[in-house]
């Protein structure tokens, strides 16, 4: 099976604006931003999506979650911000490797379309 674009990304094969990187995970700005701050976090590990989420994802998923906590005080989102993850097709999902959105920067509105 080919690679996906983020995987090329986790072996630096392609280019990222990396914000945040261990052993686990990556965390880097998306190339078509939706707010001023705009970071997809990412497992290293090769997860399809939230779909694809095992019991044995468990505490890489806590993980996942702090680091998102950190990269937001690292950016200085200290006005709020949202975290976003698309799964499947209704949800418009274009890359089949699990990700979160990390937006902020601007007041946004609910409902999402
Ligand atoms: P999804 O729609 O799957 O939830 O989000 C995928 C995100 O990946 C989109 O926001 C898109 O802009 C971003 N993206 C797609 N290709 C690349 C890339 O090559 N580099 C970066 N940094 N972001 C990408």
């Amino acid at each position: 099976m080919s690679k996906t674009i983020f995987q090329k990304i986790i072996d630096h094969e392609i280019p990222a604006d990396i914000v945040f990187e261990d052993d686990r995970c990556l965390a880097f700005r998306d190339v078509s931003p939706q707010a001023p701050t705009h970071v997809l976090v990412i497992p290293k590990k090769p997860i399809p999506s939230v779909d694809a989420l095992g019991e044995e994802d468990a505490e890489l998923l806590g993980h996942l979650w702090l680091v998102i906590r950190q990269v937001a005080e690292q950016l200085e989102l200290t006005n709020g911000y949202r975290v976003v993850a698309n799964c499947g097709a209704d949800a418009g999902q274009e890359v089949p490797h699990l990700h979160f959105h990390l937006l902020g920067g601007r007041s946004m509105t609910w409902p999402p379309g």
